[in-house]
């Protein structure tokens, strides 16, 4: 039986920073879903595909290869083996990625890409419904959350190291809007699963999140 460690939470909680140190530090393999779901919106959009046709996504999708390699500080992402690792963050991206997250046949190919992942070997997968849907037996569940302030803070700060500068308060109406939809969808919306710990990051450090959740790994 492998582990498996799923984190959820809304937008900009800090989870992939901290589900890849988590998975650095016990030798698991990490696998970033938000990543997929932005692979495949970035791919439809060059592709001019209106982002709400389902049969035609669903179609793009199952021709479409999604690739993960290591890297620090973070992991290289390929589609079709070119690299969108920088293409798939850019704020387009991030505030058209819901739209296509929330298609039925989108996350029923890519849950099963997610479980042949974590078929491998222990893991620790983060995105918004992993807990509840994707590894619904995870040993252990955690629940990232933080303030809107917070996250938007941090999102400008990333941001700003990226060269791009987008005003605090028109990320803080993003990060709203984002988890609005991904909490109101009709498929796994965002929500906390039952038996997950949930971790308010507000006021805390990434190196003080990530000994907490080895705590709790650990227990
Ligand atoms: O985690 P990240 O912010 O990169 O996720 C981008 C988007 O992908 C989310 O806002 C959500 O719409 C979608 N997503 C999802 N289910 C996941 C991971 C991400 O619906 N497991």
């Amino acid at each position: 039986q492998h582990i498996q460690v799923a984190i959820d939470g809304p937008a900009s909680a800090g989870k992939s920073t901290v589900a890849k140190l988590v998975a650095k530090k016990f030798g698991y393999v990490y696998c970033d879903t938000g990543a997929m779901y932005r692979s495949v919106t970035l791919k439809a959009m060059h592709e001019k595909i209106d982002l709400t046709d389902e049969t035609k996504i669903v179609a793009m999708l199952k021709q479409t290869k999604i690739a993960f390699t290591p890297g620090d500080p973070v992991q290289h992402v390929f589609v079709d083996d070119i690299e969108v690792t920088d293409d798939i963050r850019q704020p387009e991206i991030t505030n058209s990625v819901s739209t296509v997250a929330k298609l039925a046949g989108v996350r029923h190919e890519l849950v099963n890409r997610q479980r042949e992942i974590a078929d491998v070997g222990n893991i620790v997968m983060d995105g918004r419904d992993i807990g509840t849907a994707v590894l619904p037996n995870a040993q252990v569940k955690i629940y990232l959350i933080a303030s809107v302030s917070e996250r938007a803070e941090r999102r400008y700060k990333e941001n700003i190291s990226k060269g791009i500068n987008t005003p605090l308060e028109q990320l803080k109406k993003e990060i709203e809007i984002r988890d609005q939809k991904d909490s109101t969808r009709k498929v796994s919306p965002l929500t906390k699963a039952q038996d997950a710990i949930e971790v308010d990051t507000t006021s805390m450090s990434i190196d003080q999140v990530v000994e907490k959740i080895t705590k709790i790994i650990n227990e």
